[in-house]
């Protein structure tokens, strides 16, 4: 086969991908097709950033009020010694808003070889899920182990799945709240890297437990954006977007931000939850002296703002 009749063969294999999608909601017309069967709420985009990635200064409220005036829906929180410290506060400012809490993010590790030192994780999270539900937030973002666990793959899914997980998933369920399992990237994680390992878990573990997908992370380990939010299904829990090359703003990386494919894999489980910025602000270069120089306030807002546009138009393209 040449170049040109692969080429042609691409163009078929589109042909056909986009013949599916028109056949979403027809039963007639492409009956060599599978039969698409649609959520039963379709998705719904809900763009939501970090608390700190919010491009304003100033107090709660005056990052809450931009987030509401500039179209976001949600608002994703510090879990750890924040959320004891800084929720009344924070709640008081979330008085009266339409805005949503979407998960909460910090640091966990499951793999201690010590049974001791992991049932200590356990009971430092187990008061969050406390917090987390009274607030009516998506969940608490946990991560099974990070760059060395100390235990063995297979010991480390059974502990984490019937253990450790399950128990502050239970719990979690009795808030109102879940566990929400993230899976990272080589290097930063050797253990839970797809999106359709950690549905395989949340499923295992049982309520309270959901699977999420991190466009950046997924960048790296995924063969499809699509097929990996298929793979968890109407369980998906919670998204983490970013620019594609070098984890900014969502789009400062140009043509290698999309995730028009993503997006097609998130409308085709019926998603309703945030689509959570989780990234830095780029700079604009070094000063004489080496320093980084970094974005004005205004320059932070115009790129939030382009980054929400462009999200819009490619969740209208999917
Ligand atoms: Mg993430």
């Amino acid at each position: 086969m040449n170049r040109r009749e692969f080429l042609a063969g691409g163009a078929a294999l589109g042909a056909a991908a986009a013949c599916a999608q028109t056949c979403e909601d027809k039963t007639s017309g492409c009956p060599s097709m599978p039969h698409f069967v649609p959520p039963e709420k379709p998705a719904e985009l809900n763009i939501c950033l970090q608390l700190w990635v919010i491009p304003v200064g100033g107090d709660y409220n005056a990052k809450l009020d931009w987030l509401e005036n500039n179209g976001f829906s949600a608002v994703e929180i510090p879990s750890g010694d924040w959320l004891f410290k800084e929720t009344d506060k924070f709640m008081e400012a979330m008085k009266g808003r339409k805005l949503k809490i979407s998960a909460a993010c910090g640091g966990s590790d499951f793999s201690f070889a010590d049974k001791a030192r992991r049932d200590a994780e356990v009971a430092r999270l187990m008061p969050m899920l406390d917090v987390l539900g009274k607030i009516g937030s998506a969940g608490l973002i946990v991560c099974p182990a990070r760059r060395h666990p100390e235990l063995p793959f297979e010991e480390l899914r059974e502990s984490f799945v019937g253990d450790t997980a399950k128990r502050l998933a239970q719990h979690a369920a009795e808030c109102g709240t879940n566990i929400i399992l993230e899976p990272l990237c080589r290097g930063e994680t050797p253990f839970l890297k797809l999106v359709a390992d950690a549905a395989s878990m949340a499923r295992d573990i049982g309520a309270g437990a959901k699977p999420m997908g991190d466009f950046w992370h997924m960048s790296k380990e995924e063969t499809s954006f699509c097929g990996a939010f298929m793979s968890a299904g109407a369980n998906l829990g919670h998204v983490h977007i970013a620019s594609l090359r070098s984890r900014k703003i969502p789009g400062v990386d140009g043509d290698a931000d999309n995730y028009v494919d993503g997006f097609r894999g998130l409308k085709a489980i019926g998603y309703r939850g945030a689509i959570s910025f989780e990234c830095g602000y780029p700079n604009k270069g070094k000063d004489a002296n080496g320093k980084d120089v970094h974005l004005s306030e205004q320059e932070r807002v115009d790129l939030v703002i382009k980054a929400r546009d462009l999200i819009r138009e490619q969740w209208a393209k999917a």
